[in-house]
Order: structure tokens, then sequence, then C-alpha cells
């Protein structure tokens, strides 16, 4: 990057769909955006084997794939990629200042668009076997449990979209589900009913994840006996919706009591320079059109903004 005097226009943290987008709009309005990626390149949605329902795919397109060309367009209209992760955000300074491991930067405003992170089940055994069985990501992890059992945990788009995902290695995916019926779309719905791999446990909670070294089974509840049971599994694919990673904002912009970030129509913050875009400002539609538009329309404000500020300075 440049000196390390530098102010920037725009700094945008996050490289999911919002973040990209962002850039693309505040790097063609010649703002030198920089965008810090943050741990994971691309956001939750490269981590998705297939995204189906993005406007300009009809075949879908590979959810890494495509951070990859939003990438690559963003940085072709000038916008500046660090592989850094945002530590400390001080709004109290003028230019704002966001802290990394490895520097300090100064900006005018700020797009938060930090996405969200898996939330966890909670029961005993799950953290214990993180990385041993336990997953909260089939695209990443699913080759390991090739011609083994697997569960998935949750009745939502992620859950039967990943479970299906598992099929092309698992002999078998249970989903289990704590109601009497899913929550996913129709169409997922049916695919998976209609996948002879894939059996469903409704009205059943996880209670515990049992093994030493490895995953080897998972203890249920069916709640309406309140029968216990104990199934065999080499996995457990936890898919049970995602709570917003605004913890670096905590205290300093207003947000609502699961932590995301209240923005109005604008994308705008109640600190005036500060927008938030995508997941982390999003508990309704948590889509990657959602997210891409969002970011949008937060970096046509933000250029709005620091027109503003330009002019009345
Ligand atoms: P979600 O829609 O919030 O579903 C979470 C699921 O987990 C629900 O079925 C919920 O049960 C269950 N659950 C929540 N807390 C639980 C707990 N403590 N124990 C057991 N089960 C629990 O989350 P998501 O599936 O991650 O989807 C998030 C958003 O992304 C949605 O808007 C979805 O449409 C979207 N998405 C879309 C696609 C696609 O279009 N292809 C793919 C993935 C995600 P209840 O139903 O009882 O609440």
């Amino acid at each position: 990057m440049g000196n390390e005097n530098e102010i920037l226009n725009v700094l945008i943290l996050g490289s999911g769909p919002a973040g990209l987008s962002a850039a693309i709009y505040t790097a063609r309005a010649e703002l030198k955006p920089v965008v810090l990626t943050g741990l994971q390149m691309g956001g939750q949605a490269s981590l998705t084997t297939i995204v189906e329902n993005y406007p300009g795919f009809p075949d879908g397109v590979g959810g890494a794939e495509l951070g990859e060309l939003l990438l690559k367009q963003a940085e072709k209209f000038g916008a500046r990629v660090l592989y850094e992760l945002a530590t400390e955000i001080d709004l109290n300074t003028s230019p704002i200042t966001v802290r990394t491991e490895n520097s300090e930067l100064k900006t005018r405003s700020l797009i938060m668009a930090t996405g969200a992170n898996p939330v966890l089940v909670n029961i005993p055994g799950e953290k214990e076997l993180v990385g041993r069985g336990v997953s909260y990501c089939a695209t990443c992890d699913g080759w390991f449990f090739k011609d083994k059992k697997v569960v998935v945990i949750g009745g939502g788009d992620s859950a039967l979209e990943e479970g299906l995902f598992l099929t092309r290695f698992a002999t078998e995916v249970t989903i289990i589900h704590r109601r009497d019926s899913l929550r996913a779309s129709a169409i997922l719905q049916k695919r998976a009913e209609e996948n002879p791999k894939i059996k469903f446990m409704l009205n059943t909670i996880p209670l515990e994840i049992k093994g030493t070294e490895k995953v080897e089974a998972i203890r249920l509840k069916e709640i309406l006996s309140e029968k216990e049971s104990l199934i065999n599994a080499d996995g457990v694919f936890i898919f049970i919706g995602h709570s917003p990673n605004s913890a670096l904002l905590a205290g300093k912009v207003e947000m609502d009591q699961k932590g995301f970030i209240t923005v109005n129509s604008f994308m705008e913050t109640n600190v005036p320079g500060v927008f938030a875009a995508g997941e982390v400002a999003d508990p309704t539609f948590k889509q990657v059109i959602t997210s891409a538009g969002m970011g949008a329309a937060a970096a046509i404000r933000a250029t709005h903004y620091l027109e503003n500020q330009t002019s009345n300075s």
C-alpha cells in the first residue's frame, strides 16, 4: 500500500459479496478503496459449493469462483486488497483509525462488511471435537467423510444444501431438525426428500456428541416422547444459523439485541461516515444478492458522504 501517513477515503472490512461489491463501486468512483479481507477471502459465500440463485449465472457459479470474480473486478478498477484482519476500530479519532496485527490505517469513511459466523449448538462434545468430526462447512470438510455416516443438524436452507452436498461422499446423511417441519425452501426440501442417502429425524434435538479422538456417535432426544437415542456417526455438521461479526463495533454503533448493526435504507449507521452492509447488518435476507446490493448501496452513500465532506470543508 501507499505511505503509512496516507488517509484513505474508504476502508472496507470484509471480502464477501457485500465488501467486494462496495469495493467495485467505490473503486469506480475513483476513491481508491482498501479492502481488508478478514480470515476468509470471499466470505461465507466462498465456502458454498454452488450458488444457484445469483442472477446472471443460469447454471450456477461456484462460491469460491464467484469470490474470485468479484475480487478480480474490484482490483481491475483500482481497489487495493490487504489479506489482513482488523483487530480494533477507533471511531473517536478523525479520521477513523483501524488497527490490524501489522498496521494502523486512517480512513475518512468505513464500510463494515464483516459478515457472520456459524452459531454453535452448545452441547457437550461440540467444541472438543471441532476438526475431529464436528464441522460447520461441508464444502471444506465433506471429502473427509467418504464412505462414512454423517449427521446434519438444522432444518434451514444451509442444512439441506450442505446435506445434499455431503451425499457425494457419505453413505448416509441424517438430517436432525428440532421441529416437525423444515424451514428450508421447497426446492431444496424436494431434492433432499428424493435423495436416497438422506434420512430425516424431525422433532429431535441433539444432546451430546460422543467420541474420544474423533466423533463416534451423537445422543439425541425425540421431543414429543422425550425418548433418548444414540446413533453412530463419523461426522456432525452443524447449520443452525449465523451470528453477526460485529464485535469490533460493539458499543460504538447501534446494534440490535443479536448484534446486527442497525442501518437505515442508505446503509448508514448512527455514526456519520460509518456504513454497514451484508450479513453483519442483515438479520432478514442473508442472500448473496442482497449482500451485494447492500454493499453497492453503502458504497454509493459513502461516495456522497465524502463529496459532502469535501464541499463543506
Ligand atoms: P436459518 O434459515 O436461520 O435456519 C436455521 C435452522 O437451524 C432452522 O431450521 C432452526 O430451526 C435451526 N436451529 C436454530 N437454532 C437451533 C438450535 N439451537 N438447535 C437446533 N436447531 C436450531 O439458517 P440457514 O439455513 O443458515 O440460512 C440462513 C439464510 O441463508 C436464510 O435466509 C437462507 O434462506 C439463506 N440460505 C440460502 C441458500 C440458498 O438459497 N440456496 C442456502 C443457504 C442459506 P427452526 O426452523 O425451528 O427455527
